[in-house]
């Protein structure tokens, strides 16, 4: 059975800023957060220690980020409008959920959290 996915409306919005914020750049952020048997509760969003102006997410070193029990996942933005992962997006998948943002990232309608098969989740903002 699926966990539900809850994300606190203040890491929706931070997630949707810094991706409107570097358009026409891809946004990378590693989102922070707790699992339980029933949920994946997403909190906060950083940028990650790596994060270097021209990576995108398909070119950034996943691997070398520290061990951090913490993080459930990545989010990227698409520029190109793009709602769902490509083949690059799920070869790449680091952590539990993975959140895309599509331009013009104005809202929860532009943003999708994924599964590991690229399957979209449910989510509730909170
Ligand atoms: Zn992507």
């Amino acid at each position: 059975m699926d966990k539900v996915v809850l994300i606190e409306r203040t890491t929706l919005n931070n997630i949707l800023g810094y991706a409107q914020m570097l358009h026409p750049r891809e946004a990378i952020l590693l989102l922070k957060g707790k699992v339980d048997k029933q949920r994946i509760l997403v909190n906060d969003a950083e940028i990650p220690p790596l994060a270097t102006h021209g990576n995108t997410f398909s070119t950034f070193p996943l691997h070398m980020l520290p061990i951090d029990f913490s993080i459930v996942g990545v989010a990227h933005s698409h520029p190109s409008g793009v709602l769902r992962p490509s083949v690059t997006d799920l070869n790449k998948f680091y952590g539990r959920i993975m959140v895309i943002t599509a331009y013009p990232y104005k809202s929860e309608k532009n943003l999708a959290i994924f599964g590991r098969q690229g399957k979209p989740l449910k989510y509730e903002v909170i």
